[in-house]
């Protein structure tokens, strides 16, 4: 059986991006502050990952993971630095962090068929450029909205637009039953 590889993204697929935002403009630092590279040394990453995704980084090989994170030169000289400060404090649990910026699709068409390849992005802007150039890879659209209770994957699939060939999923356990079902497990 090929091995497994995720390709993970970060902001609003494992760290709650909005929270970690509130909190630090919480006490009145606006939010250019809070994308500079030194709000690291002040607040870290583990205190905002959704609930599911400490176990499940643990619980899989370090060799099976990888993050695949862009960054926003829009947000200034500092951008690049300031994300990989953030996603490399998550380098303890991945073999490869990789910051980039624009489509992923071209990235993760470089990744080869011999493994079961599994990206997971809450951009549906990431999936479309992967459909048309990565066929090898499976795309994993994550959708954060529903993690903590509230509608049903079917009541907010109806609501959002998801493209033929990326597959739904509300949290990490939702990924992880994707590879039950598929035998990858
Ligand atoms: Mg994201």
């Amino acid at each position: 059986m090929k091995p497994n590889k995720f390709i993970l993204d970060v902001d609003q697929t494992l760290l709650n991006t909005k929270a970690f935002v509130e909190a630090a403009t919480a006490d009145g630092r606006s939010k250019e502050a809070c994308i500079t590279p030194d709000i690291w040394n002040e607040f870290r990453v583990q205190d905002f990952l959704y609930p599911d995704v400490l176990q499940w980084l643990a619980e899989k090989r370090k060799d099976e993971l990888e993050i695949l994170s862009a960054y926003t030169p829009e947000l200034g000289p500092l951008a690049k630095e300031f994300q990989e400060r953030k996603v490399s404090e998550l380098r303890d649990f991945v073999d490869k962090i990789t910051v980039m910026t624009g489509d992923k699709g071209p990235y993760l068409a470089e990744y080869s068929d011999e493994y079961n390849n599994i990206f997971i992005d809450d951009s549906i802007t990431h999936h479309e450029s992967a459909l048309r150039v990565a066929p090898q890879v499976h795309l994993l659209y994550m959708d954060r909205s529903t993690s903590q209770g509230g509608a049903s994957i079917e009541a907010n699939a109806e609501k959002l637009y998801i493209p033929e060939g990326i597959t739904h999923v509300r949290n990490m356990a939702d990924v992880d039953r994707y590879m039950e079902k598929l035998g990858l497990g």
